[in-house]
């Protein structure tokens, strides 16, 4: 069987077929990279971390999840912190969607690898969970801290807890990280991100109205390789758009060519390892429709 990807590397080059994941990698390890260097080196481009931050010693910027938990806790937080909450959501609202997920996200690297290896293995055995169990959890994490006027989750967060390991050296937390690996490796693919991260339930929802999509501008071309459908984190989401069901009289598609799932992360993969250029990036008004030759 052949590796996803590999036809699209036949055909226009491993640096074509690999573009978005390199990019999606350097804006993961930049960012990490400029927290270390507030921290560590007096570079003072941006300062704190993935839960508050300052850029250029000016703009706050706070995770809105953070802050959820934190309101639901009792507390206020300082003017500054809701700007930057505020400040974010209106990104992923308008512009980023999901996006967080797989351009920011320290986690978003483990999961894929074992995604990868487990593909490398042929492991296909996967227990089945609900997508749902995410927002589930979601609710919990918000509910929780009403009770308890603490931020529960923040204490068991891996993505807090690895950036913080990544930026402080501080350790907690990698063991939790392992136990995520071996559980979408060996147990469920995709497990985590998929089905049990509140934060990427969360980012869905601000995601909604989003206007940047991934558009299938070339769906007709589709030959049914399924190499998206193996990169993608959600291939769940795929079908709808690359089959639409048709009107019986007048055969137009039902659905628009674009992927309006807000659980789809903008990861791009499916760009990059699409041998018939199906995929492109586009927004959620997009029809546009390519004739097949
Ligand atoms: S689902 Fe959670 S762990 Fe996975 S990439 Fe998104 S924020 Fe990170
Ligand atoms: S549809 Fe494409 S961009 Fe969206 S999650 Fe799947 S592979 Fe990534």
């Amino acid at each position: 069987m052949n590796a996803p990807g590999s036809r699209m590397v036949e055909r226009q080059g491993w640096w074509k077929a690999h573009r978005f994941l390199l990019l999606r990698r350097i804006s993961q390890l930049s960012i990490l990279a400029l927290f270390f260097a507030g921290s560590h080196l007096g570079i003072t481009l941006l300062q704190g971390n993935l839960s508050s931050s300052l850029l250029l010693e000016t703009v706050p910027l706070s995770d809105p999840f953070v802050l959820a938990q934190l309101l639901a806790s009792g507390h206020w937080p300082e003017l500054s912190a809701l700007i930057g909450g505020l400040l974010v959501i209106g990104f992923y609202a308008l512009v980023g969607g999901r996006s967080y997920c797989s351009w920011v996200c320290p986690v978003n690297p483990v999961t894929d690898l074992a995604a990868w290896l487990r593909r490398k293995l042929g492991l296909v055995k996967t227990t089945q969970l609900s997508p749902q169990l995410r927002y589930w959890i979601l609710a919990c994490s918000l509910i929780l801290p009403l009770f308890t006027g603490y931020i529960v989750w923040e204490l068991v967060n891996p993505v807090s807890l690895l950036q913080r390991g990544l930026i402080f050296g501080i350790s907690a937390g990698w063991s939790l990280i392992a136990a995520i690996f071996l559980f979408d490796l060996f147990i469920t693919q995709r497990g985590w991100c998929r089905h049990l991260c509140p934060m990427g339930a969360f980012y869905s929802l601000i995601g909604k109205v989003s206007l940047v999509r991934i558009t299938t501008p070339g769906r007709q071309r589709c030959d049914d390789c399924m190499d998206c459908y193996k990169v993608c984190p959600e291939p769940q989401i795929l079908k709808p758009v690359l089959k639409p069901n048709k009107d019986p009289l007048t055969g137009a598609a039902e659905t628009a060519p674009v992927i309006i799932a807000s659980t789809c992360t903008n990861c791009s993969r499916c760009i990059d390892v699409c041998a018939e250029d199906v995929f492109k990036f586009g927004n959620r008004f997009a029809t546009e429709v390519e004739r097949t030759q």
